[in-house]
């Protein structure tokens, strides 16, 4: 053919510039893209001829030293006509629309293909050449050649097989590219799953053996075993009910590179109203809830998009690792109009509820497996019904309370089992069973079940919870929040002696102790050999440890009350006793001993302890 010039459309000079500005930060996707060219290219030749026998694939091979990359493919190839049409005057149709939904967009915000796949060769190329030769009965092989996108020369190629090698001439800036390593990492992240298989070459030159007097040997060219980048077929395409547990376990390590299993998993397969497949796991969770992060790879047609779109997938499931595709996912726009497109906002909607389901059938119908996962599952769960109130409606009758006993409770089997115990609708728990354990010991002796909340996201879930469970009057309280459950009831004649001896006590424990902001209560028990206990308000208690998660520079102050049982010999000892050292040493005494049953008592405040319990029993010596 005739060697043919000229310049590709009238709106180059106008786009080209900008698709190197815009893609600055994602440069490495022009693999993808001619990987992806070479892809479709084998699946339309695979079309034309179907039930061939020929083996198609794309090989990328990397010269480091000519400083080239060359994509090629056995695919359907491309009549000189061909090449005029789909490179030389299709392929900015798309851009003008580019353009429109790009000006002024700030550029973080490219998600993926944006319709300009081949030229963005010209982001890291300072030369492209296409070498192509069609199927098509008598088409000629057509070699087409540019150096920065906007001019191009056409000539007879020298291709005699079937298909299409582009290859880049990588540009001194861009040299990074020019590297089998990089390569290789690039084409791992995107190409991993695509439909045809992709293989990696390298050319490399290994220097002459050994110097030659006369003369220089020539270097020996070394060409690796090509590698194949995508081994694994993509799970989430093939029907669920031909996948084994096994099929989902192996592709679960395979995509995470990890030696654990998963817990379980939610395959998405739909065609309709929308085209969705996937794979959600639920990972076994290890530490807590804050430094947790899943990973969910998104896909448009097995080609690997990116990881963790917040604005697809519900911010609370990024918590689970997995592969999600969607074909028609319109990418090639801005990320803030995927957030309030309908379509995006219909496919997140339903994978919430695709997880939801699996969470209640589990339930539902496994419920001693189900228990089982709580453990690692409940910091998600919990977090998703405070970010989404539809999956929080769907799953609330699934949410479980670790009781202290080891039991795994519905807030409803809680109520139900503790009715009559507690004042109200109320569920006990603690948030340190270690530290906790005298309380806790006092509930399991009135045989109320403690809840273990001990997870960093329990302090918002039980205000959550409270307010949204929908049960009138339910509240949460901490083991050491009230001694309600434990007093006993007495005549109204006590009631007011009790009054009169409280005064007293309050003015010997203030002084006792010196902590003005004491409240002291004298109230009657059921159990005699308890002195006293220390109680913190739990709404108060809420407030200061939320100021303190949430890094507040004031203190709040916390108040505590001391509740003294009237039933208690030391106690009723101590309204009667005289004034004297002996009375304060015993004030100062229960109120360590108090609040050592909710917490270590500090450096000082042991020492002091020791030297007034040496005191106290020496007086007892006497
Ligand atoms: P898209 O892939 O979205 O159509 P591209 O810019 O990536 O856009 O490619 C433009 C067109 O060039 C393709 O639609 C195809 O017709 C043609 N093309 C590109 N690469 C190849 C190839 N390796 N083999 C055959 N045709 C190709
Ligand atoms: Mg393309």
């Amino acid at each position: 053919m005739a060697l043919q010039q000229g310049n590709i459309s009238i709106h180059a000079q106008n786009i080209m510039p900008i698709i190197k500005r815009w893609l600055y930060s994602d440069k490495d996707i022009f693999i993808r893209e001619l990987v992806s060219n070479g892809c479709d290219a084998i699946t339309k030749q695979k079309m034309l001829t179907p039930g061939g026998e020929e083996e198609y694939k794309v090989t990328v091979t990397v010269d480091e030293k000519a400083g080239e990359i060359r994509f090629s493919d056995n695919g359907i190839g491309m009549t000189a006509d061909e090449v005029e049409k789909y490179i030389n005057q299709v392929a900015f149709s798309g851009a003008e629309e580019f353009l429109k939904n790009y000006e002024g967009d700030d550029k973080g915000g490219i998600i993926g293909h944006f319709g300009l796949g081949f030229y963005s060769a010209f982001m890291v190329a300072d030369q492209v050449t296409i070498e192509t030769l069609s199927g098509s009965e008598g088409a000629a092989p057509v070699r087409w050649v540019s150096e920065d996108g906007m001019a191009f020369t056409m000539t007879e190629g020298s291709r005699t097989a079937r298909g299409t090698d582009i290859i880049l001439h990588i540009s001194e800036e861009e040299k990074e590219f020019a590297d089998e390593f990089r390569v290789r990492q690039v084409l791992n992240r995107y190409c991993g799953f695509m439909n045809t298989p992709v293989y990696l070459e390298v050319v490399k030159e290994e220097a002459p053996k050994a110097e030659v007097a006369d003369g220089e040997e020539a270097p020996t060219i070394e060409v690796k075993e090509p590698e194949r980048i995508n081994p694994n077929a993509a799970l989430w395409l093939k029907a669920p009910k031909d996948c084994t547990e096994d099929e989902y376990k192996q592709f679960y390590r395979d995509v995470f590179h990890t030696y654990e299993d998963p817990l379980f998993y939610v395959h998405l397969n739909v065609d309709y109203p929308f085209n969705l497949k996937g794979i959600l796991y639920f990972p076994k969770l290890t530490n807590d809830f804050g430094t947790r992060e899943g990973e969910i790879k998104l896909f448009s047609g097995q080609v690997f998009v990116a990881d963790n779109i917040k604005e697809v997938i519900p911010e609370f499931l990024m918590l689970l690792k997995g592969v999600i595709d969607c074909p028609d996912l319109p990418l090639n726009v801005s990320r803030s109009f995927l957030q309030n497109d309908g379509y995006v906002k219909k496919l997140s909607a339903y994978i919430t509820r695709k997880v939801a389901d699996k969470l209640t059938g589990l339930f539902n119908t496994e419920r001693e497996k189900y228990e089982g996962y709580w453990e690692d599952i409940h910091p998600f769960v919990k977090y998703g019904c405070m970010r989404d109130n539809k999956f929080f409606e769907q799953v609330k009758d699934t949410l479980l309370y670790k009781t202290t006993g080891g039991a795994h409770v519905t807030l409803s089997e809680y109520l139900s089992k503790n009715e009559g115990k507690l004042n109200g609708k109320k569920v006990i728990y603690t948030s340190d069973p270690t530290r906790q354990s005298a309380n806790i010991a006092q509930y399991e002796a009135e045989g109320v079940d403690v809840a273990v909340m001990d997870a960093l996201i329990d302090l918002n879930f039980v205000s959550f919870m409270e307010y949204s469970a929908g049960v009138e009057g339910l509240s949460f309280a901490r083991v050491d929040a009230d001694a309600a459950t434990f007093q006993k009831e007495v005549s109204e004649d006590e009631k007011q002696q009790h009054q009169a001896d409280e005064k007293v006590l309050a003015d010997l424990f203030t002084a006792a102790t010196g902590n003005n902001d004491l409240t002291v209560q004298l109230t009657a028990l059921k159990d005699t050999s308890m002195p006293g206990m220390l109680v913190q308000d739990e709404q108060g208690r809420r407030f200061s440890e939320m100021g303190r998660i949430y890094g507040q520079d004031f203190k709040l102050p916390e108040r505590y009350t001391l509740v003294l049982n009237a039933e208690n010999a030391v106690v009723k000892s101590l309204i009667k006793q005289e004034e004297g050292e002996q009375r304060d040493l015993l004030a100062a005494q229960l109120y360590d001993l108090a609040r050592m049953s909710t917490r270590p008592l500090e450096k000082e405040e042991i020492t002091a302890f020791l030297s007034r319990s040496n005191k106290l029993l020496e007086m007892l010596c006497k």
